[in-house]
């Protein structure tokens, strides 16, 4: 059984968590503790404890264990890689490149240590010097969803690092091994006792503890709307800084205009890769009257080439749903839809595999009208929407019509349309000829409108919410 890590030692649990993988329900993952109050009451207060001196360490210091940590995920990243892909279930092609992100993160924010910034301005007051400096916000509190189950936790503990906080880290129950492995190389980097925790264990409890705690300073959260707007409502009540990543429900665009090989790889890649899986997979496919048919029938010769099958074998372009609910789910998406008149073109269907996993195969749905239910709430798995658009002002209308504002996209060879909506796309990403699904590691990432909440994640932006400004008057 792993064991929890709370303050520099490795402790049981309340329970144990045996994880299976999604491909072959035969298939132990692991067993790993799960945390019950008392353990999340040992983290928060060895979190809060290395808090003060941690916030004082030297960033060479910082910047070499994050670079180490960032190393040896790279040299494993076939093996965590593997990890991952019978955790989780998605390709290992896919799941090698996660494994990849997280060590580039690591890395990337070993440099950032080093480039803590602060600004000098003049005083209107003769005499007076005004600086701002940036400091570590103190213990931050790290929820993390099943969906990418170490580039999240990365892209979140190592700019908390980095910026001198300590850290508790909460992964999905779902998932426990990727963030046990990063523990496991966190724990021989040299960090001093308590800097780094993972308390792994129910959202319930566990993450609760985490945002109902004082000592905790902020939370970092990634998940659902419904988690969300309750940690945002535990964080609100004490005051605590939160960040929120949340769901998404996001539009590719496709315009007469488009080339439609270009078109039909972004939608397939961004609406069922990663088995749909991702918040931002583009679910609602907004077509321009004048290729409508041609990109349906494209989309379906092509739907018709992708291999469904065990995550781990070679030639597979989709893995499993990751669980028993989550297939319910989309399952159950399938109905509403077949429900509320859209015409299923494509799939839907349980597959037979020679294991027992979730296997689905992807569901394209034409015809949908924008206010169907399941062309508006996010499904989060792969079920695609084809929604047909009079022109590109009928379809950038379409597009915005949603509570959500993570990514959008567009195919078009017009450079006129693709500028226009590069700026009038209410998203937080915009992705002009390529999957709304793929983003680099190193540059901001977040939505607008319901999908996000307080400062962005990744790259340089990862300074606004792991640390607070501090303004000082001197006169000398
Ligand atoms: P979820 O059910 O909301 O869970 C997210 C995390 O919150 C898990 O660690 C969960 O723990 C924990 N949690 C559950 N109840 C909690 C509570 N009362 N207080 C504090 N924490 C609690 O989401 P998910 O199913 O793991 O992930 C899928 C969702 O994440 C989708 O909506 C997707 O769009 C979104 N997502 C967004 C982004 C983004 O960057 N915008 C990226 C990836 C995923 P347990 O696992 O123990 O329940």
């Amino acid at each position: 059984m792993k064991k929890l890590f709370i303050n520099g030692e490795w402790l049981e649990g309340a329970k144990v968590t045996t994880t299976r993988s999604p491909s072959d329900l035969s298939d132990v993952v692991g067993e790993y503790a799960s945390a019950g109050t008392a353990e999340v009451e040992m983290a928060i207060a060895a979190a809060s404890n290395a808090a003060e001196s941690w916030r004082y360490s030297n960033v060479q210091q910082r910047a070499d264990i994050l670079d180490k940590i960032g190393t040896e995920i790279n040299e494993r990243k076939n093996e965590l890689g593997t990890l991952l892909a019978r955790e989780e279930g998605k390709t290992l092609p896919e799941a090698i490149g996660e494994v990849g992100r997280a060590a580039a993160i690591f890395k990337f924010f070993a440099q950032e240590a080093l480039r803590i910034r602060g600004d000098k301005l003049a005083s209107v007051r003769p005499g007076l010097d005004v600086d701002v400096t940036r400091e570590p916000v103190g213990t931050v509190g790290i929820i993390a969803p099943w969906n990418f189950p170490i580039a999240i936790p990365a892209w979140k503990v190592a700019p908390a690092l980095a910026y001198g906080n300590t850290v508790l880290l909460k992964p999905a129950d779902l998932v426990p091994g990727c963030s046990w492995e990063m523990a496991e190389i966190i724990s021989r980097s040299g960090l001093p006792a308590g800097v780094f925790n993972l308390v792994s264990g129910p959202g319930r409890v566990v993450g609760e503890a985490m945002v109902n705690d004082r000592r905790v300073d902020a939370i970092s959260f990634t998940g659902s709307v419904g988690t969300g707007t309750r940690v945002l409502a535990g964080c609100a009540a004490r005051r605590a800084k939160v960040q929120l990543e949340m769901g998404g429900k996001n539009p590719l665009v496709v315009l007469a205009d488009s080339d439609l090989n270009v078109a039909v790889n972004a939608a397939i890649q961004g609406a069922f890769y990663s088995t749909g899986q991702r918040c931002t997979a583009s679910s609602r496919l907004i077509v321009e009257e004048g290729i409508y048919h041609a990109f349906v029938a494209a989309m379906k010769d092509k739907l018709a080439q992708i291999k469904v099958g065990h995550a781990l074998y070679a030639g597979i372009d989709i893995g499993p749903v990751a669980d028993q609910s989550q297939l319910e789910q989309d399952l159950r998406y399938i109905d509403i839809a077949k429900n509320e008149g859209a015409t299923l073109a494509f799939g839907g269907d349980l597959l037979k595999r020679e294991t027992e996993g979730y296997f689905l195969s992807p569901a394209l749905f034409t015809d949908c009208h924008p206010d169907m239910v399941h062309a508006r709430e996010e499904i989060f798995g792969p079920v695609a929407s084809v929604i047909p658009a009079k022109n590109y002002e009928h379809a950038l209308q379409l597009a915005n019509d949603t509570e959500f504002g993570l990514t959008a996209g567009i195919c078009t060879t017009s450079l006129k349309h693709a500028t226009h909506f590069k700026r009038h796309a209410r998203a937080g990403m915009v992705m002009v000829n390529v999957p709304t699904a793929g983003v680099d590691y190193h540059v901001p990432f977040g939505g607008t409108k319901g999908s996000s909440y307080g400062a962005r994640e990744q790259g340089s932006a990862a300074v606004e919410f792991f640390t607070t400004m501090k303004t000082s008057y001197t006169f000398a």
